[in-house]
């Protein structure tokens, strides 16, 4: 079995798996996600499989910069106002679930609950 046929985010970049796509260009993906915590709730991830920040490479900082560089255009144009908030999970510690990059983008029209940085699984 490939990395691609095991990680239902690589399936998602390839279109097996059904996502509601907000942004795709040759690197990147960005699709909303299925257990929204916010008003605006969406995913950004590498179409390359990288495991999380945690292992990524210097080698991938374009990849790495274009990600978080589209994140606000992308934010605004679901509707985001005034900011937005972003989380990565990484690893055990940071709770990570799925194990492909994946940045989450949360935000709406009004002020996100202040309890630290959703989404936190307790
Ligand atoms: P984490 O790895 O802890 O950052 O969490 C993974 C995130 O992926 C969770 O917020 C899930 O709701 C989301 N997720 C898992 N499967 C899908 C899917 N098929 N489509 C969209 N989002 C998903
Ligand atoms: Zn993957």
């Amino acid at each position: 079995m490939s990395q691609s046929d095991s990680c239902i985010f690589c399936r998602i970049a390839a279109g097996e798996i059904p996502s509601k796509k907000v942004y795709e260009d040759e690197d990147m993906l960005a699709f909303h996600d299925i257990h929204p915590v916010a008003p605006i709730h969406f995913l950004i991830i590498p179409k390359k499989h990288l495991v999380n920040l945690y292992d990524a490479d210097i080698k991938e900082q374009a990849l790495l910069g274009k990600m978080m560089g589209m994140a606000g255009q992308l934010a605004r144009e679901q509707g985001s106002v005034d900011g937005f908030r972003v989380v990565i999970n990484n690893g055990r510690v940071g709770r990570q679930e799925v194990y492909h990059l994946h940045i989450h983008i949360m935000g709406g029209p009004e002020p996100l609950g202040s309890r630290g940085p959703a989404p936190l699984k307790e």
